[in-house]
């Protein structure tokens, strides 16, 4: 705290709105019309100061961790009043963050209202069905906040940049043509609006990481001893594929972008930032559903004093 942040007033609910809303409207997009991925840059902290010693960078810290509190309270009312649920989509090029952003993010937050999936290679049981069925059976229930660590988007991704993975799929083949990423991104478009007509808001995050960032990251998990286990030269291999996974990302995010189901293009060449960007983001969100906790009518009041009765005349 500064100085003279005593002396301050606390800020109001809606001015702490308005100063967040002012940061993620830089980086939110809900349509695809011009949207152009090199127009985000993914060094942006958005006029904090980067480094943690040059003066102001506290400030960001107190956002971040009012920002923590302010996201369990949310869940909370969440939790109880049970009708929403938001599903958090995390996608990003290997060692952008998103394990780390959603450490921090959800640090505050009742585990029992929050769930975590993470999405690898499918099995040959989800091989099986349509591209959607392992998604859609960890969708997060009503009063929950669900996080998909990558999501159906790699399906327009990773399956679109390697070919030879569809290729494998048993999808009929004449249903394998060069329009099926239109068609899927169409269909996602369409399942996006589904959920939030069923009260199942979602958020997309894009973690922006430059090349250059990613390389030094990499570097570090060689070179650092306890990040060693976090390395595969597998990664490198598919940094090979930078220019295409871009190419993916963007078609996807132009085809998918939508005010019920926005993307945010975060950047994420600053771990800190990141953090602040997605938890501001959250928050943003959660309180434009107006959460109200539950309240009691008057034949439940009459039953918690009945019941006060009883265990106040304990012996
Ligand atoms: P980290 O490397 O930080 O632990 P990660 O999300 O990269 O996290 P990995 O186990 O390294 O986890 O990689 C998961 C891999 O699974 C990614 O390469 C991703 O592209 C791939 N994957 C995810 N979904 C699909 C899918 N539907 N089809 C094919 N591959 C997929
Ligand atoms: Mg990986």
């Amino acid at each position: 705290m500064g100085k003279n942040d005593k002396d301050k007033k606390p800020a109001k609910r809606s001015d702490k709105l308005a100063e967040i809303e002012k940061l993620l409207k830089n980086y939110r997009v809900e349509s695809g019309k011009n949207f152009r991925l090199k127009d985000f840059d993914a060094g942006s902290t958005a006029g904090y100061p980067q480094k943690r010693k040059e003066e102001g960078k506290e400030e960001a810290d107190t956002i971040l961790s009012r920002g923590v509190e302010w996201l369990a309270e949310l869940q909370d009312r969440l939790y109880a009043q049970d009708r929403y649920a938001l599903l958090c989509i995390f996608q990003a090029m290997d060692a952008a963050g998103k394990d780390g952003t959603i450490k921090h993010v959800m640090s505050g937050v009742n585990p029992q209202g929050c769930q975590v999936y993470s999405f690898k290679q499918p099995s040959f049981e989800e091989l099986d069905h349509d591209f959607m069925w392992r998604y859609q059976r960890c969708l997060p229930e009503r009063g929950r906040i669900g996080i998909f660590n990558r999501s159906y988007y790699e399906e327009v991704l990773v399956v679109r940049v390697h070919n030879e993975i569809l290729a494998a799929h048993k999808l009929p083949e004449k249903l394998k043509t060069k329009a099926i990423w239109d068609e899927r991104l169409e269909d996602m478009a369409a399942f996006e609006k589904y959920l939030s007509r069923n009260g199942i808001m979602v958020l997309k995050f894009f973690l922006n990481v430059s090349k250059a960032e990613q390389k030094k990251r990499f570097l570090a998990r060689i070179d650092i001893p306890k990040k060693n286990w976090k390395f595969s030269s597998a990664d490198v291999i598919e940094r090979g594929y930078w220019n295409d996974y871009q190419k993916a990302y963007e078609e996807a995010i132009k085809a998918t972008a939508s005010k019920e189901a926005p993307w945010y293009i975060i950047p994420a060449d600053n771990k800190w930032f990141t953090r602040l960007a997605v938890i501001a983001a959250i928050v943003h969100k959660l309180e434009s559903l107006d959460l109200q906790y539950p309240e009691v009518d008057k034949k439940q009041k009459a039953e918690l004093e009945k019941a006060k009765t009883l265990l106040l005349s304990e012996k």
